[in-house]
């Protein structure tokens, strides 16, 4: 310890013991599992808000950790990026989302679009862009199907290198969504110029839509700005009529949320996707 401006360091503190060591646990079970298949992808139905029909996938990751049952990305994503291991779980979402697709069409279902989270990290350099093409190739998807989130914070960490980076995902073919619009300061200046084709209005705006001018003024904004720049907008998080009424009434195209659907596995997706397309 070190004495400063009379508060007192002490670096081997007991806490933080037991933190890094169960970080370091946390990080060897999450290699464990990526050997052991203890993964899972989930799908969550977004619906085209006229039509009421489906629109939409977005497959969102879960762990099966032996004795802790199903675990929430929340809880291991942060984990993956510090540690470098989102690199392997990264490519391991998106071999398995584009097989499915795949699986999915070739029994004869209605192909709809599918979108897979990309973060911070797989944003570092451009080496996502091949692991997108490998997916795509080896499992057949078509690449118009398939659609990559990066969050609004994502894209403004590094503009230049993500617009680059976006730009060769586009031109694969492929669709770009910015996730979680609103929370992640961005400029509209350079929102024009990446290649993205849809936003989706993060949930805390969407959770106080009905009680909160602030929040609806935000929302019925980023519908009229999204529109302006030839975008989509899906509002994730939709839970009541209320919320699904006034994003109806402002033109969202999409909505996405537990009124319609939790994230759901393979099984209980097969019937959503027996639906006539929008
Ligand atoms: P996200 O991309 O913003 O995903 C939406 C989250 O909102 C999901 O949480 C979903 O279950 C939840 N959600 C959906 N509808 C509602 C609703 O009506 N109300 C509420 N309160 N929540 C709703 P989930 O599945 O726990 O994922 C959390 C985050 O983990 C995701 O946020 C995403 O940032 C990250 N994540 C998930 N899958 C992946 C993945 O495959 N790769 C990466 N890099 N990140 C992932
Ligand atoms: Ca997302
Ligand atoms: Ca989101
Ligand atoms: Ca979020």
């Amino acid at each position: 310890g070190k004495l400063e401006g009379g508060s007192r360091y002490t670096f081997y503190s007991p806490e933080m013991n037991t933190w890094s060591r169960d970080r370091l646990n946390l990080e060897a079970a999450l290699r464990k599992g990526l050997g052991n298949d203890e993964f899972e992808l989930f799908y969550q139905p977004q619906i085209d808000i006229r039509s009421g029909r489906l629109a939409g996938l977005e497959s969102l990751i879960r762990w099966h950790r032996p004795g802790s049952g199903l675990v929430r990305p929340d809880l291991f994503i942060a984990a993956a990026e510090e540690s470098g291991l989102i690199t392997n779980i990264g490519e391991w979402v998106l071999n398995a989302a584009t097989h499915q697709a795949a699986r999915w069409s070739a029994d004869g279902l209605v192909p709809v679009p599918i979108a897979v989270n990309v973060s911070v990290r797989q944003c570092t350099d451009m080496s996502v862009v091949d692991t997108i093409r490998h997916a795509l190739r080896d499992s057949g998807m078509d690449p118009r199907q398939l659609k990559i989130e990066v969050t609004e914070s994502t894209a403004m960490h590094d503009p230049e290198r993500v617009a680059e980076l976006l730009h060769r995902i586009h031109a694969l073919g492929v669709g770009v969504a910015v996730d979680d619009f609103g929370t992640g300061y961005s400029s509209l200046s350079l929102l024009k110029r990446f290649p993205i084709s849809e936003l989706k209005i993060d949930k805390s705006f969407v959770i106080d839509l009905a009680e909160d001018n602030d929040d609806a003024a935000i929302v019925r904004g980023t519908i009229a700005l999204a529109h302006s720049l030839g975008m989509r907008v899906v509002a994730e998080g939709v839970e009541t009529e209320l919320q699904l009424r006034f994003l109806a009434r402002h033109g969202c195209n999409v909505a996405q949320g537990f009124l319609f659907a939790q994230p759901l596995p393979t099984a209980e997706i097969r019937h959503w996707l027996k639906m006539p397309p929008p």
